[in-house]
């Protein structure tokens, strides 16, 4: 037998607990390049561009071209 709770957690608080497990609104800023909304320490999706260079080219079609 594994350890086990000895009380029993009543409703109110386990709804208590789980209402701080609620997802927050990412954050969102503007990327710089084409001023798309982007997710920070990321790469812009739509023009390819993480802190102002160009990471990944975004003239071919944006799926199966993304081994190099
Ligand atoms: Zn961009």
């Amino acid at each position: 037998m594994g350890a086990l709770p000895k009380k029993k957690r009543t409703r109110a608080r386990r709804g208590n607990r789980q209402s701080s497990y609620v997802m927050k609104t990412p954050s969102v800023s503007r990327c710089h390049q084409c001023q798309n909304p982007v997710r920070p320490h990321h790469m812009c999706s739509s023009c390819g561009y993480y802190n102002g260079r160009e990471v990944i080219t975004k003239t071919e079609t944006p799926t199966g071209s993304e081994n190099n």
